[in-house]
């Protein structure tokens, strides 16, 4: 009831207001975000690659409703690609990033998905010249379809361009078997969204079934698999596909957030395994913030302590 109610709050501006201008903000974000500016991002960036961890960088935004926002969002991406190669973070994929499509202008009625598109193939061409890789995040189920086209259309271009299927969808184990191909990067995470019993599985157990299942097709394909997860039931079974697939570490990575198990980041790549962080800035981390609370009720209620003590 707690991650449903996140979840909507996730929505609602008036919380929104009432969140981000609480002081007590700054420092529960400060936990899962690197911070506002692309130097933020490229200092954590660096810091995460000095402790031998692979990167992700995500600018925050999503759902962007005008196209002067869409393209600033996609600059945004070009100005941090160059940071990131002129910073010397980028050889062999060590530091890539992650898009939001509805951040590049997919939500823009009629034309989004033309506008994402070509934003999308702006993004790709700057990560091809700084030598290193995209991945698309998933939103929400309405844009599955939308996105997956997408990534059809670049991969044409740029057959790295990364994907991520979630495995709370119904529909998932369908996708892992269309994008098992030669050269898939697939990211399988449960997901994050409040779907539909119609389209999505509601019960925890059902939905960590369903990742076994999902990550069993990747992991026997011809891809590359990034799993996506800090269930650590989940991360051993993970570790066993991949052995019983006869995958070297480093034929597949494990992938977390910024903030969340950081023991565990370390400890996998101790162990010679690689793993990245998905390390989100800016200045829009709303809902991203949302739904890390909607995951865990102990980060949610700490976070609502405060904002009633101080608030
Ligand atoms: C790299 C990455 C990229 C992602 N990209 C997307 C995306 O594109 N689209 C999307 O919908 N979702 C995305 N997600 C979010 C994902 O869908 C889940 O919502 C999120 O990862 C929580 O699921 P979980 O697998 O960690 O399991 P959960 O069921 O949330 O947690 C399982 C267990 O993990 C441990 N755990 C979890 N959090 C903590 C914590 N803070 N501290 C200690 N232990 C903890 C606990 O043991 C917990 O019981 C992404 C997640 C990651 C890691």
């Amino acid at each position: 009831m707690l991650r449903q109610a996140l979840l909507q709050a996730a929505q609602s501006t008036q919380v929104r207001q009432l969140v981000e201008t609480a002081p007590v903000s700054r420092s529960v974000v400060r936990r899962f975000v690197a911070g506002t500016g692309t130097a933020d991002a490229v200092r954590a960036t660096a810091d995460l690659a000095g402790a031998g961890l692979a990167v992700t960088v995500d600018h925050l935004g999503e759902d962007t409703v005008d196209l002067a926002a869409a393209r600033a969002v996609r600059d945004a991406y070009l100005v941090l690609l160059r940071a990131l190669d002129d910073a010397g973070l980028t050889e062999g994929g060590a530091a890539e990033v992650s898009v939001k499509l509805s951040a590049v202008g997919q939500a823009l009625g009629r034309d989004g998905n033309k506008i994402a598109l070509e934003h999308a193939f702006e993004i790709c061409s700057a990560a091809a010249t700084a030598g290193t890789t995209v991945t698309l995040d998933m939103e929400d189920h309405t844009t599955t379809d939308s996105t997956l086209e997408i990534l059809r259309e670049v991969r044409g271009e740029y057959p790295w361009l990364g994907a991520v299927l979630q495995a709370y969808l119904r529909r998932t184990e369908g996708d892992c078997r269309d994008l098992a191909r030669p050269g898939s990067r697939v990211r399988l995470c449960k997901g994050a969204y409040a779907e539909p019993e119609s389209v999505a599985y509601r019960v925890a157990g059902e939905v960590d079934r369903s990742y076994v299942r999902c990550m069993k097709i990747l992991m026997s394909g011809p891809g590359y698999p990034m799993a996506a997860t800090h269930d650590p039931r989940l991360i051993d079974i993970v570790g066993a596909l991949a052995a019983q697939a006869r995958r070297p570490q480093g034929g597949y990575e494990f992938q977390l957030l910024h903030g969340v198990r950081p023991a565990e980041q370390l400890r996998l790549a101790g162990l010679g395994e690689k793993v990245r962080v998905y390390l989100p800035y800016g200045q829009e981390w709303y809902g991203y913030l949302m739904r890390r609370m909607a995951e865990r009720p102990a980060n949610a209620a700490f976070f609502l302590r405060s904002l009633i003590s101080k608030g």
